[in-house]
């Protein structure tokens, strides 16, 4: 058996595990990261896909929480333009709306203080003709429409470009690879880990515990103590609805009687993300799936706001994550704490932090938390530097990436556009490679290029049909079935050849 000796070993690949892979390979320390499944596969892809304030934590008075989470929205959109997209949300509100008028503008001009300097613009009230002018808007039930912008973004994307910007930076990333066990040593820890090429070791002074639901399964390796903090697990689902023409152009945030919030998002021009729910969930390695009270529940809110009668049968997609809060005892789930949390543990002159909590949006903050956290077991590194180093495949604006689109002469534009905004740099790279050997151009599947199924596969570390088609990107949506069946015999051809 052999055994790698690193600083650092990160158990978990979610955001929050790859938020840390990251800031600690940049600032030189020896990392090796480790996902049991495929990156971002747990929560980190079940997510609303929103870099958010929250504006609904204003309510339990987070006012901190909302001020960082917005302060990293603006440095998303800085390092990662690719897959940040800014969009407006309206925020309807009837007779019989649980929070009045004022309060929620008032919510809103906290909101647009808490910001900052901002590259987004504020929010405001529509005008009665404004409001008229919106498709599938039930408008006779609403009396005051204001609005107010925040941003949607790929998270499994933003999961696995992290990962990609640490492997950069000299990280060990693997998927599909289990931490078995850890033992703590004199000065650290002797990791077991189990992949494709069998089981092996890793020796490692300092160890990141970013196993999200998981958290205190892996703590009990670490230490026997009562648990850090306890986690309060909370399914929430999301369901997708085909985009009704005219098509929405805005997200649309409903309160709904209940006092739950849902929201509305456009999603991929064709579609029309409905969610979420916030149900217990006992434990995270039940199944995870959006039930049908929980379906029923939000068709039910996509109906009452705009016009769509959309039923049963209309939900394209479904998916579900479970959210690891920390327990604060909080009544109802819905007013449990997003923030995090950090145990420390030192063991000799070494030492594990583990994280509890978290949001995507915060993600980068938690990691340089983390950093300083290590720093204080004493581990030797550089100082702070992700706020504006571009994220792998972030180098090109939006705008640019439009260009690359439009002028590109290699595949049809519609591959060109999609490629732009979801591999964003590396979109140049894909493009050159067919330029200079145009059999990678050949569509293995409707609008799917050998020459993308390579790159998943080779420099994306994707390993089935599901990695590519849900998390890689989010072609499981727009291609049919059959489509899909090519994707995956590609993939089984592909493993065949590597073995
Ligand atoms: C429904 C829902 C909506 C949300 N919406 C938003 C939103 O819009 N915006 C926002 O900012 N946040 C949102 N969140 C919160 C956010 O998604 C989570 O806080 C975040 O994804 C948690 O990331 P994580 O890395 O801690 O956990 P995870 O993503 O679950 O990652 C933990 C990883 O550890 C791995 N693991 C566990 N044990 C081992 C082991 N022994 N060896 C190797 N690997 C292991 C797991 O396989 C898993 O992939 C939402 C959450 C949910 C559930």
């Amino acid at each position: 058996m052999t055994i790698q000796q690193v600083d650092l070993v990160v158990i978990g690949g979610g955001i929050n595990g790859a938020g840390v892979a990251r800031d600690a390979a940049g600032r030189g320390l020896s990392v090796l990261l480790a996902e049991r499944h495929d990156y971002a596969g747990a929560t980190s892809s079940n997510s609303s896909k929103l870099i958010h304030g929250g504006l609904r934590y204003l309510e339990t008075f987070e006012l901190g929480l909302v001020r960082e989470a917005l302060r990293e929205r603006e440095v998303m959109l800085r390092i990662a333009p690719h897959i940040t997209e800014p969009i407006r949300f309206l925020l309807p509100i009837g007779a019989d709306a649980p929070r009045p008028t004022w309060m929620l503008r008032l919510g809103l001009w906290l909101y647009d203080m808490l910001a900052g300097h901002r590259q987004l613009q504020g929010s405001g009230r529509l005008s009665a003709r404004e409001v008229t002018e919106l498709p599938h808007l039930r408008s006779d039930r609403y009396h005051t429409v204001l609005h107010y912008p925040d941003v949607l973004t790929d998270d499994a994307r933003l999961v696995l470009e992290t990962l990609l910007d640490a492997r950069s930076r000299g990280a060990d990333v693997r998927n599909y690879c289990e931490v078995k066990s850890v033992h703590p040593e004199t000065n650290g820890y002797k990791v077991t880990l189990c992949d494709a090429e069998g089981t092996w070791s890793a020796r490692t002074r300092y160890l990141v515990n970013a196993a999200g639901p998981w958290t205190n399964h892996v703590r009990k390796w670490i230490s026997d103590n009562e648990p850090g903090y306890d986690l309060r697990l909370v399914r929430g689902s999301h369901i997708v609805l085909p985009m009704p023409r005219p098509a929405l152009v805005d997200a649309i945030t409903l309160q709904r009687q209940d006092g739950r919030v849902v929201f509305l998002l456009p999603w991929l021009e064709r579609f029309l993300i409905v969610g979420t729910t916030e149900v217990p969930q006992d434990d995270p390695d039940d199944e995870i799936v959006c039930t049908e009270a929980e379906r029923d529940y939000l068709l039910a809110a996509a109906n009452e706001v705009l016009d769509l009668a959309a039923g049963t049968d209309a939900v394209t997609w479904s998916w579900s994550g479970v959210r690891p809060l920390v327990d604060d005892e909080s009544e109802e789930v819905s007013k449990t704490s997003r923030g995090s949390m950090l145990d420390v543990t030192p063991n000799g002159r070494g030492g594990c932090v583990t994280i509890y909590g978290g949001k995507i949006t915060t993600y980068r903050r938690l990691a340089e938390r983390v950093m300083d956290s290590l720093a204080g077991l004493g581990a030797d590194m550089t100082g702070a530097w992700t706020a504006d180093a571009p994220l792998y495949n972030g180098g090109l604006t939006r705008d640019a990436l439009s260009r690359l689109a439009e002028d590109c002469s290699q595949v049809p534009r519609r591959i060109a556009h999609r490629w732009a905004f979801t591999y964003g740099d590396a979109t140049r790279d894909l493009m050159q490679r067919v330029s200079e050997d145009p059999a990678l151009g050949r569509e293995v599947a409707d609008g799917v290029p050998l020459v993308e199924l390579e790159h998943a596969w080779s420099a994306e570390d994707a390993r089935c049909a599901t990695d590519f088609l849900e998390r890689r990107t989010k072609l499981r949506l727009i291609l049919t079935e059959s489509d899909r069946e090519l994707v995956a015999r590609w993939f089984a051809d592909r493993a065949n050849v590597s073995t």
